[in-house]
């Protein structure tokens, strides 16, 4: 599948430096930083830094390195927050239905408090 990326998109600014962010993590090929709307005591979002809309966009047009490094950043943001005690939920929504509100790939590393079932009625 074809996936157009707009590179206006909030996180495209963030990542060019136009919008302020806090940073948790830099890597050569990826970004973390805090949630501006947190939804756990901890919320932290990794994206790439590459042009990539969403997880399967990664999976399929992102080098070996890139995707390397992206996994590996979401497991040292986990060992940095000493996330692993009590434990903690990966997600990454996708388009329409996923309802993903930013088009450049990330994922939300939520922790800090049980986080109840995974899906809530929509
Ligand atoms: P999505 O629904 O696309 O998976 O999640 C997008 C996330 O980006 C939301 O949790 C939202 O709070 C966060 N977000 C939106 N704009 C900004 C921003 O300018 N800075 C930061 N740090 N997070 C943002």
């Amino acid at each position: 599948m074809a996936y157009a990326y707009d590179d206006q998109n909030i996180f495209a600014r963030i990542l060019r430096g136009e919008i302020p962010n806090k940073t948790v993590l830099e890597t050569e090929h990826s970004l973390a930083f805090r949630d501006i709307a947190p939804q756990a005591p901890t919320h932290i979002l990794v994206i790439p830094r590459g042009a990539y809309v969403c997880f399967d966009h990664f999976a399929h047009a992102a080098t070996d390195a890139e995707i390397v490094d992206y996994v590996r950043a979401v497991g040292e943001v986990c060992r940095m927050e000493g996330l692993e005690a009590d434990g903690w939920r990966l997600i990454s929504n996708a388009g329409t239905n996923g309802v993903q509100e930013v088009p450049h790939l990330h994922v939300h590393i939520l922790a800090g408090r049980r986080l109840g079932r995974m899906l809530q009625p929509a």
